[in-house]
């Protein structure tokens, strides 16, 4: 198969990059180049951001209806060609084709169309003032805003932001992951066809040192909204700030699944808890890679687990019958399988996994590792601190609930939890309790787009879904009239 060549999305056109240099995209599950990528500089993101601030002022007042209607056209568009999206995505990522078109393509179209509907029906608020005068708050764009996503869900994060910040009336500059630009650079194919004036949605592939920070850098970009890592999210925090420039940081986590005694262990949610541990090979920001379990049942808690994620098939993402796909690059490869040693090290006792796996046939290359699951280590050791962000589970006892939260919220990390009981008081008090921005009880990953979304403490800043991120987007202003 010829490799596909890339293209920026600058004022309405596809462009290479003005350097002429490109980036090599690799499909990781054979671990062969299969695309290249713009490996794009400032001096496009300069004329991407030019371009934006064009299209603003016409964009910012066209009705919110129009806005919508191009967001549902582009929302066809992505249907229309599900099959396409589907194997882009899972070639590009390494994920499992099925995961791609039972999760992440179905979502990006979710994404779309719920911020269509969503813009539909917003307004602001109003204040009466028993005095005789009243306020009322508007909502305005912002004008440019820069779009920054990760490679571990890449149309659907992807899509999550630029759909807020377009149904908002904003023009945007997007950066996708140098790593999985794929889905994306079509997403901007099919912008043109629905139909989106010149300028509105801008793409400039490359790299993040490079591209990222020169849209965070510009003056121009009155808002960035990030999804990555922790020690990106740091950076970009630190360019923005002297700017007083709003962000919003999506960032890593160390999320607790905390399973008690009382826990309805059916075999359907036995089966939750081992997916909300490896879905995606673990690359989902919001996996319970801490498993916490109470030690009434902890012996007898393991025996089934492991049973199940042993059953789990690492093979081939194009095959119906693979649990888990590749890791996305050699480099994530290297890094997981580096936690994994430091878990050796330490003293962890790898129950299952613990090494790569190599698969038959065209996949003979790939950067595939087994599902792995480790105890014997506190909650302090490196294993159970820092994001692994791979198929790693680190089983954890506990004595009770006062012992469990300790544990749950001794990390730098607070971006979610799923908490496993039948006692509805302590599920609400747990809760509660929590240091997150998201918690699960007796699910996980149930999402209803218009819930906030989002961390605390090192897993990031500000909220996004529904209308937090169009409260984002947007700048509210007062106007107070006396009469
Ligand atoms: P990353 O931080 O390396 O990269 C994310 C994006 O930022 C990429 O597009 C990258 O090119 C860009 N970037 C890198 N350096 C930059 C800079 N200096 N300035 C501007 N942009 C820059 O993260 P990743 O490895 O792609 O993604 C994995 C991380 O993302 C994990 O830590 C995961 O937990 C996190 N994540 C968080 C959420 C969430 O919602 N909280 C969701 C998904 C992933």
């Amino acid at each position: 198969m010829p490799t596909l060549r890339l293209a920026n999305l600058i004022d309405g056109r596809l462009q290479a990059p003005r350097n002429d240099r490109w980036l090599d995209v690799f499909e990781p599950a054979t671990g062969q180049v299969f695309a290249h990528c713009p490996d794009s500089a400032a001096d496009d993101v300069a004329d991407a951001v030019a371009a934006a601030r064009q299209a603003a002022p016409g964009w910012a007042t066209t009705p919110a209806e129009q806005r919508a209607r191009l967001l549902h056209r582009l929302a066809d568009l992505v249907e229309a060609r599900m099959d396409e999206f589907v194997a882009l995505e899972s070639r590009d990522s390494g994920k499992p084709l099925v995961q791609a078109r039972h999760l992440d393509i179905p979502r990006a179209v979710s994404n779309l169309r719920f911020f269509a509907a969503t813009i539909m029906g917003w307004s602001s608020e109003s204040h009466a003032m028993e005095t005789g005068a009243i306020n009322y708050t508007l909502r305005q764009p912002l004008g440019v805003v820069g779009c920054i996503s990760p490679w571990n869900l890449p149309l659907y994060l992807f899509t999550w932001k630029i759909a807020p910040a377009l149904a908002a009336g904003n023009t945007v500059v997007s950066k996708p992951s140098e790593i999985t630009p794929c889905t994306a650079a079509l997403l901007g194919e099919l912008s043109i066809e629905a139909g989106f004036p010149p300028g509105v949605f801008n793409i400039v592939q490359g790299r993040g040192p490079t591209v990222g920070q020169a849209i965070v850098e510009h003056m121009a970009v009155k808002a960035v909204s990030f999804t990555g890592s922790t020690r990106t999210g740091a950076q970009i925090a630190a360019v923005a700030a002297p700017q007083f420039k709003k962000v919003s940081l999506e960032l890593g986590g160390k999320n607790p699944a905390v399973v008690f005694e009382d826990a309805d262990l059916s075999d359907a949610n036995l089966d939750t808890i081992v997916r909300s541990g490896f879905a995606n090979q673990g690359e989902i920001c919001l996996c319970g890679s801490r498993l916490l379990v109470q030690r009434s049942i902890y012996e007898t808690f393991r025996e089934r687990y492991l049973a199940r994620v042993k059953a789990l098939h690492v093979g081939d993402p194009h095959e119906s019958g693979s649990d888990l796909g590749a890791l996305v690059s050699r480099e994530h490869f290297d890094k997981v399988m580096g936690c994994i040693a430091t878990a050796r090290e330490e003293g962890g006792r790898i129950l299952c996994g613990g090494e790569a796996v190599t698969v038959a046939g065209r996949c003979a290359s790939g950067w595939f590792i087994a599902p792995t699951v480790i105890d014997g280590l506190g909650s302090d050791a490196v294993t159970n601190q820092h994001e692994i962000f791979g198929p790693v589970v680190s089983l954890i006892p506990f004595e009770d609930e006062a012992e469990a939260l300790a544990i749950a919220n001794g990390t730098g990390y607070g971006l979610a939890a799923s908490v496993w009981t039948r006692d509805l008081s302590r599920a609400h008090r747990f809760a509660a309790q929590l240091d997150v921005g998201i918690v699960w009880t007796n699910c996980w990953l149930l999402r209803d787009l218009r819930t906030p979304f989002g961390g605390t403490k090192q897993s990031g800043l500000g909220r996004e879904g529904g209308a937090e991120a169009l409260r984002f987007f947007t700048e509210p202003k007062n106007i107070c009239i006396r009469y």
